[in-house]
């Protein structure tokens, strides 16, 4: 299990964890009326570094747009994100990696089902860097349950209530003794799966669902795609079919959460050599340098007080 760290920020200051408390009647826990990130931070001695915290801030935007929550941009910017995670981090001193989960909750009480003009607070917790997949080879099942559709529950905005779908499926895949599930749409395309994106390999070509295809826009999906351009791979976002995954030579996953991981099974059927395959180990190691230092993008952030 993870460890959460004792301290929190809520509102717009830092709290003893037990003090961060969302009341019964709010959105937020009524509806799953939240959105959320959550980004790796790099622990090395006293320097802590986060990885693409402008994306992440960006996203956070963008799914408050998407959802309708319009009083976030007015109290928040990159500036003041960047100053309180500085602020996070610092106070709860990690000596090891360290994800921090940042959430803007629809903090209204019994507003009915709408969103608009609502209150919001912003909460930021730290808890240790623990993969939520195996890292050597996962065994995956595709799921009985389609993933939400655009025109339903966008999976481009993180939104709280709308991760039901995945642990629907996730908690399937467990019970069936595999370690995650493979979301398709409702053609039977694949999208994802509950907490990370897809991505396999044929004849040398990258390829991996489209960001049309109801797929959350992964920063690590991005981050992947510039490396394997980088590295003179070729890339194709396009739409894929579940058979595809059965004959790819590679299949991996991303995700702040999930990492880089090599995939070995699918639907019980063995992936290429049923190994991690030399495309995902060779861009899992460009991935995890990039995480820790990276002159050449601008994707590291130090989170140090000025
Ligand atoms: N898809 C879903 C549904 C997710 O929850 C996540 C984790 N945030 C991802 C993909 C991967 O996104 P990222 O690379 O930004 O962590």
């Amino acid at each position: 299990m993870a460890i959460p760290y004792p301290h929190v920020y809520y509102g717009d200051r830092l709290v003893p964890a037990s003090d961060a408390t969302l009341g019964v009647a709010t959105s937020a826990v009524l509806y799953g009326l939240s959105v959320y990130t959550v980004f790796p931070v790099h622990v090395e001695g006293p320097v802590r570094t986060a990885f693409r915290l402008a994306d992440h801030f960006r996203r956070l935007v963008e799914s408050c747009r998407i959802i309708g929550i319009d009083r976030f941009d007015d109290d928040w910017d990159l500036d003041r994100f960047v100053s309180a995670a500085t602020e996070l981090v610092t106070a709860n001193a990690p000596t090891s990696d360290v994800f921090v989960r940042a959430t803007v909750h629809v903090d209204e009480s019994i507003p009915g089902t709408r969103v608009r003009g609502c209150r919001t607070v912003v909460s930021m917790f730290v808890y240790d860097a623990v993969p939520i997949v195996p890292q050597d080879g996962m065994r995956l099942k595709t799921s009985q349950w389609r993933r939400i559709p655009d025109s339903a529950i966008p999976s481009r905005a993180k939104v709280n209530g709308a991760y039901v779908n995945s642990v629907l499926a996730k908690q399937d895949a467990i019970d069936a003794g595999y370690d995650d599930a493979i979301f398709l749409d409702g053609a039977g395309h694949v999208c994802e799966l509950s907490a990370a994106n897809i991505f396999l390999v044929r004849g040398g070509t990258l390829i991996t669902p489209d960001v049309s295809c109801d797929i959350l826009d992964g920063i690590n999906r991005r981050t992947l795609l510039t490396l394997a351009t980088e590295d003179g791979i070729p890339v194709v976002e396009r739409t894929v079919d579940l058979t595809e995954l059965y004959i790819a030579d590679e299949v991996f996953v991303t995700g702040t959460s999930a990492g880089v991981a090599p995939v070995t099974e699918v639907d019980g059927r063995v992936v290429g050599t049923g190994q991690p395959g030399p495309v995902c180990e060779a861009l899992g190691k460009r991935h995890a340098s990039a995480l820790r230092s990276d002159a050449l993008h601008g994707w590291v952030t130090a989170l140090a007080r000025p």
